[in-house]
């Protein structure tokens, strides 16, 4: 079967990590977790004291570190210059500052680089907000992954509790969710948006099961054409 590359976009905790984790595994493909990269580079500008409305500073942070994914169980752990930051990247001061770094065009151009080039090893599955409009606009598979604001609220809730970050009330989570989502759309560069080509999945009435079994058929039927 010809290795392809999968383009899965959406809104914040719409489930697209989980879902491409899942289908790279039984299409042995790489998964590429953009999001953690932008993550990476704010946990990096927080920690090293870089003020993130200092645009260019924040910028040539993104170009001097190296992040680094490995295989982990349940999750893929990242480091940042050798440093483990699998954990430190989901808690809230981080969700609270990454759509203001992502909008940051310089950071997104070596993002853009390196994802790029992790892709070109083959068969990639890469979620992210503008995978299948800039990342790989040639992408074969490209899904357009959306659940409801309150869904998406509810699992990340249960997710946090069941991985032991500090979470808010679920109305706090749902607005700070919404509030992600808006600053991601309505940014200048790759804004979140639908690439015309994609497909676009509503999980908030189906199991992770049923999605990725959805994405599994869209693959294999790409594959055979
Ligand atoms: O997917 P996740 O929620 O971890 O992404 C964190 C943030 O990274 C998003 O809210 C968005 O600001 C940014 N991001 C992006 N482009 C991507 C992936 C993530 O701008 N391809």
């Amino acid at each position: 079967m010809k290795a392809l590359q999968v383009a899965i976009d959406g809104p914040a905790s719409a489930g697209k990590s989980t879902v491409a984790k899942r289908v790279a595994k039984r299409f042995g493909y790489v998964y590429c977790d953009t999001g953690a990269m932008y993550r990476a580079v704010t946990w990096a500008a927080l920690d090293r004291g870089v003020a993130i409305d200092d645009t260019q500073a924040v910028a040539d942070l993104a170009h001097q570190i190296e992040i680094d994914f490995k295989p982990g169980d349940p999750e893929q752990r990242v480091f940042v210059d050798g440093t483990e930051v699998t954990t430190a990247i989901r808690q809230n001061e981080i969700n609270a500052n990454v759509s203001a770094v992502a909008a940051i065009p310089a950071v997104r151009e070596e993002m853009t680089a390196q994802q790029r080039q992790i892709a070109a090893r083959g068969g990639i599955v890469m979620d992210g907000r503008d995978i299948g409009t800039t990342v790989l606009p040639t992408a074969q598979v490209k899904v357009f992954l959306v659940a409801s604001a309150a869904e998406r609220a509810r699992r990340r809730f249960e997710e946090n509790k069941r991985k032991g970050i500090a979470t808010t009330t679920l109305e706090e989570l749902q607005a700070a969710i919404e509030r992600r989502d808006k600053l991601d759309s309505e940014r200048e560069v790759s804004p979140l948006t639908q690439a015309p080509d994609a497909t676009r999945l509503d999980s908030t009435h189906l199991t992770i099961d049923q999605v990725v079994d959805e994405i599994s058929g869209l693959i294999k039927k790409s594959a055979s054409n």
